[in-house]
C-alpha cells in the first residue's frame, strides 16, 4: 500500500481564488483600494532574499501591491524600527513582513512592539500570538499553523474526536498547531525533544502532525495504520534539496494519507499570508 498524496497547491489555489474574489470586490468600490503587503529585511541573507523574491511575485500575481524595504544588515535597531514606523503609518500598506531570525543586534521584543497589531499578518506582536489561545479576540494565527488546519478541512479529514499528536512544541508551529487543533473538537497530544517513547504515542495519532526540523526523523513505527500524516518540517535534504521531517519512503507504506515536502504545507503558507494581508485590508477599509 502506498499513502495518498495530500498536495498543498489545491488548497493554495483554492486560497488564491478568494482573494482574488476579494480584491474585485475592493477594486469595484466606490473609492477603489488595492492590499499593500511590505517586506522587510534586514542583510542579505539567501534565504531571506529567497523568500522575499516569492512573496513578492505571488502577492503581485494575485493583484496586491507588494514592496520590499532592505536594510544594510549593519542598520541600527533605531533606524529599523523608523523604517517600520513609516511602513505603519502608510495607509497602502496593509501588512507588514519582517524578515527572521534578525540580526542579533536587534531585539526581538522590539520588533514585536514596532509592528501594529492590525498589520501584523506572520503572527509576531503579542496581541496576535493572544488571539491563537482565544479566538475571539482580533489578531492574525501564525501562517503555518493556520496551513496545517486549511489542508485538513480542504481535505475534509474527520478532526471532531480525532486522536492528534503533534511533534513539535515551537510557539510559531507544534503549541499554535495544538490549540487550533483542540477548537476543532480534536483530542491533542504534544511530543516534544524529552517526551519519552514517542513512538509508542505518535503510532495511536489518527492524524500526526510532524513539526521537529528533524530531517526524516519519523519512520514507520510512528505511524498507525491508515492514519493521515503531515509533515511540517523543511530541512535540508544533504543533495541540495529540502526534505520533511518524515521518512516519506517507509511512511507512506503505512499511512493512509501523507503530504509532501516540497509541495505540502509549505505551498499554502505563502498564501495564507498574502490572505492575512487582504483581510487586513478590508478590515482597515472597515475602520474608516
Ligand atoms: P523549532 O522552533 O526548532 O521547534 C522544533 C520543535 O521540535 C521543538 O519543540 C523541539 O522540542 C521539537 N523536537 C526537536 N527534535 C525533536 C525530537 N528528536 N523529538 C521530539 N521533538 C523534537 O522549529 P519550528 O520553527 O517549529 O519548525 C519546525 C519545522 O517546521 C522546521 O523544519 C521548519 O523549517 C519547518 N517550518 C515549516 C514551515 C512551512 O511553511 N512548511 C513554516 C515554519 C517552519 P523542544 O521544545 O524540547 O526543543
Amino acid at each position: 500500500m502506498s499513502a495518498e498524496l495530500l498536495k498543498g497547491k489545491p488548497v493554495a489555489d483554492a486560497i488564491a481564488d478568494e482573494i482574488r474574489s476579494s480584491i474585485a470586490r475592493l477594486a469595484s468600490l466606490p473609492v477603489p483600494i488595492t492590499p499593500g503587503l511590505a517586506t522587510v529585511r534586514l542583510g542579505s541573507r539567501s534565504d531571506d532574499i529567497a523568500y522575499e523574491r516569492n512573496i513578492i511575485k505571488r502577492a503581485e500575481s494575485l493583484g496586491l501591491r507588494a514592496k520590499n524595504l532592505s536594510l544594510p544588515e549593519t542598520a541600527s535597531q533605531d533606524e529599523l524600527l523608523s523604517a517600520i514606523s513609516d511602513l505603519a503609518r502608510d495607509d497602502s500598506v496593509h501588512g507588514i513582513l519582517p524578515f527572521r531570525p534578525m540580526p542579533p543586534h536587534i531585539k526581538g521584543g522590539a520588533l514585536k512592539q514596532a509592528i501594529p497589531p492590525e498589520k501584523d499578518i506572520d503572527c509576531i506582536g503579542a496581541p496576535s500570538s493572544a488571539s491563537v489561545y482565544d479566538r475571539s479576540l482580533p489578531g492574525f494565527l501564525p501562517c503555518t499553523a493556520e496551513a496545517v488546519i486549511e489542508l485538513l478541512r480542504f481535505r475534509k479529514i474527520p478532526l471532531e474526536g480525532a486522536n492528534v499528536v503533534v511533534l513539535g512544541r515551537s510557539m510559531v508551529v507544534g503549541r499554535a498547531l495544538a490549540l487550533l487543533l483542540l477548537d476543532e473538537n480534536c483530542t491533542v497530544t504534544v511530543c516534544h525533544s524529552k517526551t519519552r517513547g514517542i513512538e509508542a504515542i505518535s503510532s495511536k495519532a489518527d492524524i500526526l502532525i510532524c513539526a521537529m526540523g528533524r530531517a526524516r526523523k519519523v519512520t514507520a513505527p510512528y505511524i498507525k495504520t491508515g492514519a493521515a500524516v503531515i509533515d511540517v518540517g523543511i530541512n535540508d535534504d544533504g543533495n541540495g534539496g529540502i526534505c520533511g521531517d518524515a521518512d516519506y519512503e517507509s511512511v507512506s507504506q503505512i499511512a493512509g494519507t501523507i503530504t509532501p515536502v516540497p509541495g505540502g504545507i509549505g505551498t499554502i503558507t505563502n498564501t495564507i499570508l498574502i490572505r492575512h494581508a487582504v483581510n487586513a485590508c478590508i478590515a482597515a477599509k472597515r475602520k474608516d
